[in-house]
């Protein structure tokens, strides 16, 4: 089995790691349909919340890597620079009132 370090690698290069794997896999061979994709991500939270309830916390763990592989490798393939947008949004989120302005 072909090693991979990923410990310590930024968020741009493990997406650009996502992206080559799932690129090799032949994820990438056709035009991709992003909703498709999109609603791939979502469904490795959905067995996130399976194993959650299964209380099978190895599972639980690897169905949460799942779904940032999956996240990063449409990063990757977007040419997405997610360091950048997760900056400019923190930058936004930590400009905003306490609670977002409401009350309840
Ligand atoms: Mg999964």
């Amino acid at each position: 089995m072909e090693e991979i370090n990923v410990k310590g690698r930024s968020l741009n290069d493990l997406a650009a790691l996502c992206h080559s794997i799932a690129k090799e896999k032949g994820f990438w061979d056709e035009k991709r349909n992003i909703g498709e994709a999109l609603m791939l991500i979502v469904t490795e939270l959905a067995e996130g919340m399976e194993a959650y309830r299964k209380q099978d916390q190895e599972n639980f763990k690897e169905e949460l890597a799942d779904t940032f592989i999956r996240l990063l490798d449409l990063c990757g393939g977007l040419n997405i620079d997610i360091e950048e947008e997760i900056h400019k949004k923190c930058l936004k989120n930590k400009n905003r009132p306490y609670k977002h302005g409401k009350i309840c």
